[in-house]
């Protein structure tokens, strides 16, 4: 049986795996719906973190959230996307990380979420966390021991 009694990886804080801020695509809660939606296009991202201005995160974007946004009953109203903006259907229920959380906090977090944000002492976005970077590196724990 596979255990991890030692609590040496368990308590790693969650700074050494993040993909910092620079690298994570993202949209600002101002944004048009055109805009993220050409965003999450692009980059092929399912969800992508908003930002405000000050680097805060406000929500997460999905594609499936911007076209159930201009979905009508018989059809898919793309001229809504030129007027609706991204505060208007983003998802405000973000998980959230600090960056001095440790690797087990953020393990029992990831089950329900693809990625978890993350945020300094001041509450600034510094990145982003994924179930991916995770996984990986719970792999290499358990083959090394
Ligand atoms: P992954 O584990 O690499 O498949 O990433 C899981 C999810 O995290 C992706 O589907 C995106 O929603 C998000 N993600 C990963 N990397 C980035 C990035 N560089 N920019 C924005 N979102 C990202």
């Amino acid at each position: 049986m596979i255990s991890l009694n030692n609590q040496e990886l368990l308590d790693i804080p969650i700074s050494e795996f993040i993909i910092s801020a620079e690298k994570v695509a993202h949209v600002q809660n101002n944004n048009s719906a055109e805009h993220a939606l050409l965003v999450l296009t692009k980059t092929g991202y399912s969800s992508i973190p908003v930002l405000d201005l000050k680097y805060r995160i406000e929500g997460l974007l999905s594609i499936k959230m911007i076209t159930e946004a201009i979905l009508g009953l018989e059809e898919i109203e793309y001229d809504k996307l030129t007027d609706l903006k991204v505060n208007d259907i983003m998802d405000k229920e973000v998980a959230v990380l600090k960056e001095t959380d440790t690797f087990q906090k953020a393990l029992d977090i990831v089950i329900n979420h693809a990625f978890i944000c993350v945020i300094d002492e001041e509450g600034t976005f510094t990145g982003i966390l994924t179930r991916r970077v995770i996984l990986k590196q719970l792999k290499k724990y358990i083959y090394q021991k």
